[in-house]
């Protein structure tokens, strides 16, 4: 059960039509989305004013959710997105602990409203900025710790089906298919109810899922071919330089799923993709792992990052190859420190 004052609070905030704005965090993934739009949905039907601001451009694997359409780019017009923020009486951050993860300028201009924060997420650490804070590291993803909030608000009824079709996308992206360690029984359950609102399941899977372009798996064949495996170690990495992008006419969203290949070797419990992106200044790392490997803290320590124990990402300032060779050194000399 969720903290009742929590859920309490939230439904008299709810009770009233407020303006809202609900926000992704930068580079959203299909959890982040799945949230945001889903709760986007519900939250209309209890006529508030709701607008979703996206930090930057969504990845065109989700172009397809419902209400897309609706969501405004943060940096594609400030002036509109600030205009909304300042008039907002409350701000939902969405699958984010920290305000730094919707980017500088973004951050900047959330600090600067008034508006009242509500955080609701699953990632490790959760920040101050927010003064209602639903964070849970036990959830897989973002949407299911929403729909478990929902429930408990006494709100189901509001999940109709678009809500429902994002919050199956973000618990569906989130857990990698229904396979990493916290999918439980909670999940499941929560799914059944999300496929009784009608959402067409297999159809979100080939949307998701069955939507590559030629370029994208000549380029994940190009990322294969760049793994190195660190055997000693139990490590693997795989790169790809801006280059390799260029060559393969990357499209943003175009190395979703990528890292997980390194952990599909057998005997490899740790593993880091490197990404040269011009959007990105600097070298852009995802971390996985299996098991007690804890990558959050290994994210945190040296590479300014964060996320959950299996799944983490940080940044680099160095250049690709200065940035794999420091990697290297790190993994042989601290990688014992981070099993917990
Ligand atoms: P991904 O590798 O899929 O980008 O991110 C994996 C997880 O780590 C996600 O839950 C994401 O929110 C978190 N994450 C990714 N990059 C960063 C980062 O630079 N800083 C922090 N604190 N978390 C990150
Ligand atoms: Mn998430």
């Amino acid at each position: 059960m969720m903290n009742e004052k929590k859920i309490d609070e939230l439904k008299s905030i709810l009770a009233s039509p407020k303006k809202i704005v609900l926000v992704p965090h930068r580079n959203p993934d299909g959890d982040a989305m799945g949230a945001a739009l889903g709760l986007y949905s519900v939250l209309v039907q209890l006529q508030h004013e709701v607008h979703v601001i996206s930090p930057n451009e969504i990845p065109h694997f989700l172009n397809w959710m419902p209400e897309i359409g609706k969501v405004s780019i943060f940096e594609n017009n400030e002036k509109e997105a600030l205009q909304i923020l300042n008039q907002a009486d409350y701000i939902f951050a969405l699958d984010f602990n920290i305000l730094a993860r919707t980017g500088e300028k973004m951050e900047k201009a959330l600090e600067n409203t008034a508006a009242f924060k509500i955080m609701i997420d699953h990632h490790q650490m959760p920040g101050d900025f927010a003064k209602l804070i639903f964070s849970d590291t036990a959830f897989g993803s973002t949407c299911e710790l929403l729909y478990t909030i929902l429930m408990q608000a006494g709100f189901l009824k509001y999940i109709n089906k678009d809500a429902a079709t994002c919050l199956y996308t973000g618990i569906v992206t989130d857990s990698g298919s229904f396979r990493f360690p916290k999918t439980n029984s909670s999940t499941h359950n929560a799914v059944a109810d999300l496929i009784e609102k009608g959402i067409d399941n297999p159809q979100i899977h080939n949307a998701l899922f069955d939507n590559n372009s030629y370029n994208r798996l000549q380029l994940l064949g190009k990322a294969l071919q760049n793994m190195v495996l660190l055997s000693e170690s139990k490590t693997s990495y795989i790169y790809l330089s801006e280059k390799d992008l260029q060559q393969f006419d990357y499209q943003k969203g175009d190395t979703e799923g990528f890292v997980n290949y390194g952990l599909t070797i057998t005997g490899i419990d740790f593993t880091a993709f490197f990404i040269e992106r011009k959007e990105d200044a600097g070298i852009k790392i995802s971390f996985r792992s299996q098991g007690n490997f804890d990558v959050n803290l290994f994210a945190r320590r040296f590479f300014n990052g964060g996320g959950h124990i299996n799944a983490a990402g940080g940044n680099s300032d160095l250049s690709l190859e200065e940035t794999i060779n420091r990697f290297k050194e790190i993994v042989k000399n601290y990688k014992s420190e981070f099993y917990v």
